[in-house]
């Protein structure tokens, strides 16, 4: 069991969970490095200047956050030991396959076997597959502001309707207090009140006036807060 040094686990925290999963799963039989997750806008043109890649910035999986793509490397570390990084991509492709993770190496860009076809061998690029499917759904640009967690208000509120009953109701009329809509008693019980209450919110909002507070409704109460 080998142990990633510092600078490598941060790199790897960096990249999409399935490129963490599997280079923990390497890391655990041989040892390496990370060289890179991601790359921001201003090292990315820099590396397009030197001729180090043939992207600009946002055409590279590594301008992506989480990064879509990693450079590794067996440690220690000797670019001339070209042997050294095809072994470790057969044990990288090992534990791709064992967990079903869809990647492309940077050594054998076709993936057809025959590491001297390529035009621009980048023997510790590792990236998903294909790596703009997962930048589009998972990630956003290096630099960007994240995105907020898929259906926040949707999983932090359950639906309520007549008749449910306690602390999430509570929660729930006195958002419609603070927003200026009278639930009646704030006690914790769904009633007429309440019902009547997001009715109006519904109305307001141009919602379904159903007197149901379900994801849409929870999201135009919150909006108003
Ligand atoms: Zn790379």
């Amino acid at each position: 069991m080998s142990v990633l040094d510092a600078a490598s686990a941060a790199r790897l925290r960096a990249a999409h969970p399935l490129l963490q999963k599997l280079f923990e799963a390497v890391a655990a039989r041989t040892p390496i490095i990370i060289l890179e997750s991601q790359r921001g806008r201003a090292a990315q043109e820099e590396a397009f200047r030197k001729g180090n890649s043939k992207a600009h910035f946002g055409d590279s999986a590594h301008n992506w956050s989480p990064s879509v793509a990693l450079d590794v490397a067996p440690r220690p570390l000797d670019w001339g030991d070209r042997k050294a990084f095809i072994a470790l991509s057969v044990i990288v492709f090992e534990e791709a396959r064992r967990l079903k993770i869809p990647i492309r190496w940077g050594g054998d860009w076709n993936g057809n076997g025959v590491l001297t076809d390529e035009k621009l061998s980048d023997l510790p690029h590792y990236e998903l597959k294909p790596w703009r499917d997962f930048a589009k759904r998972d990630c956003v640009l290096f630099g960007e502001a994240p995105k907020p967690p898929p259906a926040a208000v949707e999983t932090r509120y359950p639906v309520l309707r007549r008749g449910s009953k306690g602390t999430d109701v509570i929660e729930l009329q006195r958002q419609l207090q603070a927003a200026g809509i009278d639930p009646g008693a704030v006690d914790g019980d769904y009633g007429d009140k309440t019902f009547a209450a997001i009715r109006e919110l519904q109305r307001r909002r141009g919602l379904e006036r159903d007197g149901v507070a379900g994801p849409k409704t929870r999201a135009a109460l919150a909006d108003l807060l």
